[in-house]
């Protein structure tokens, strides 16, 4: 059991602000984080080539962690958190070279700060090879992925599509289209809005000129991708605004619909909710009087929103005033709202998966099985679906969106974690690797 004053989980934007001010202002901190290196999604490491010189040159990411260097914080990379209770011990999965540690925090405040994930909706032809995530998508290609003169149709909804695409043609990939699945009403507002957030146009303006070449295809959403000749890879997505349906060649599909707040551990510790959100006061405290929460978590709003969040958070922990940084995160959280607004998903994307539309991916669940149950927990009982590992992550919000009905419990371990994991440390257990009898040791 290794013991901190404060506990961050996630080193995104948010957790690294966050425990920077926290270290900075005299608390001994430690930052866990699923990923061996800090940066969240946003900062997450290039490893190879261009890409990696392209993002050294981020110059916010590389002062906000040296500045995290610099205070003391302790980050452990790699480490799952699976379990959380209130009485103050998360435990965590670790892959070492010895096989899964699992290894427990005790902490006096913990600072949730655990993001936010895509979310995918399904439709006929989603599970072929060559049909990926948007930010799943990017984060390969950060990750050494090739995809140099591969024509890519960009698809979903959100800013996220425009950030994927203008990576995507970075990396010499042909961009042919962005499909964006909100109406132009509802874009031309959110543009509006963006007047009071100058730095964010100017990141649209910049994103969209990169892609110059690119058409913008607004109102539109795929309706099916289409395998090649050789009926494995992608070779084509079907595209319609509504009215007409047509066929765009490409070798990849990068689909994304916005994002998902990572909630679980919150949910999982008894934190009051605002909707999908984390409910927090002025200083980012949760309903629970030692647990904070910044970031994605608590609204959708940004890069902006997540730093000044986690600063907060991490001065609350350090008992320092944050009143002047709050008017800060009112405007921030104005443009999340608006952001929500404008990217809304609309209803005709429920009629998009067939019956043989595989929903559960973990478990091979077809949107047509679905139907015939009352609710969440019926239809995972009956159906297996969200019981795979991802533990309904992926699956959950879509059938939330289709059919409308939302898990009512969440229990640790919140990933699969080895039983063998547990009993590391323990010689009196035996896990059985034959159909042999476990033989019991006092
Ligand atoms: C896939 C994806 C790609 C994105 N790409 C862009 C982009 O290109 N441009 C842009 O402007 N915005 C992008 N965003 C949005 C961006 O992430 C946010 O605007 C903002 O930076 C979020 O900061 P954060 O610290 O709240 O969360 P994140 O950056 O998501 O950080 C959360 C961290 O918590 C960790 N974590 C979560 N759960 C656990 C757990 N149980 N155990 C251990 N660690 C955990 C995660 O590994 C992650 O490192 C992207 C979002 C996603 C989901």
């Amino acid at each position: 059991m290794t013991t901190t004053e404060v506990l961050v989980i996630g080193a995104g934007p948010a957790g690294i602000a966050a425990a920077t001010a926290a270290a900075e202002n005299g608390c001994a901190v430690i930052v866990l984080d699923d990923n061996v290196a800090a940066g969240g999604q946003i900062w997450r490491e290039a490893t190879v080539g261009e890409a990696a010189s392209a993002h050294r040159g981020h110059g916010r990411k590389w002062r906000a962690l040296e500045r995290l260097r610099r205070s003391g914080a302790q980050v452990l990379g790699g480490r799952c958190v699976f379990s959380a209770e209130a009485s103050g011990t998360v435990q965590t999965s670790h892959e070492t070279s010895s096989g899964t540690l699992v290894e427990q925090f005790h902490f006096e405040q913990l600072i949730l700060a655990t993001g936010a994930r895509e979310r995918f909706l399904p439709f006929p032809g989603w599970t072929l090879p060559g049909v990926f995530g948007a930010g799943g998508l990017q984060a390969l290609v950060k990750g050494g992925f090739p995809v140099g003169g591969k024509r890519v149709v960009v698809a979903g909804t959100g800013p996220l599509l425009l950030a994927v695409a203008a990576h995507l043609a970075q990396d010499s990939a042909v961009v042919s289209s962005v499909v964006e699945q909100a109406s132009l009403g509802q874009l031309a507002r959110f543009a509006a809005s963006l007047w009071e957030h100058p730095a964010k146009l100017a990141q649209g303006v910049l994103y969209r000129a990169m892609l110059w070449k690119t058409s913008y295809r607004i109102g539109c959403w795929v309706v099916e991708a289409i395998a090649g000749s050789n009926g494995h890879n992608l070779s084509a997505v079907r595209v319609t605004d509504g009215t007409r349906v047509w066929t765009e060649p490409c070798d990849l599909l990068a689909s994304g619909y916005h994002l998902v707040p990572n909630t679980e551990i919150a949910a999982l510790l008894g934190c009051k909710f605002r909707g999908t959100f984390v409910q927090v006061d002025k200083a980012q405290r949760t309903s629970l009087p030692n647990v904070f929460c910044a970031g994605e978590p608590t609204g959708i709003a940004g890069l902006e929103a997540a730093m000044v969040q986690g600063e907060i958070a991490g001065l609350a922990c350090a008992g320092i005033s944050t009143t002047l940084l709050q008017k800060r995160v009112a405007a921030e959280r104005a443009f999340g709202e608006s952001m929500e607004k404008a990217f809304a998903l609309r209803k005709e994307l429920r009629s998009v998966p067939r019956p043989d539309t595989i929903v559960c991916r973990c478990e091979d669940v077809t949107f047509g099985s679905l139907h015939g149950y009352t609710g969440w927990t019926d239809v995972k009982l009956q159906t297996r679906c969200g019981m795979g590992p991802c533990q309904g992550r992926i699956c959950g919000p879509v059938v939330e969106f289709l059919l409308g009905w939302s898990p009512v419990s969440i229990r640790q371990p919140l990933f699969p974690v080895p039983l063998q994991a547990f009993c590391f440390q323990d010689e009196s257990v035996e896990i059985a690797t034959t159909n042999e009898p476990i033989e019991e040791k006092a």
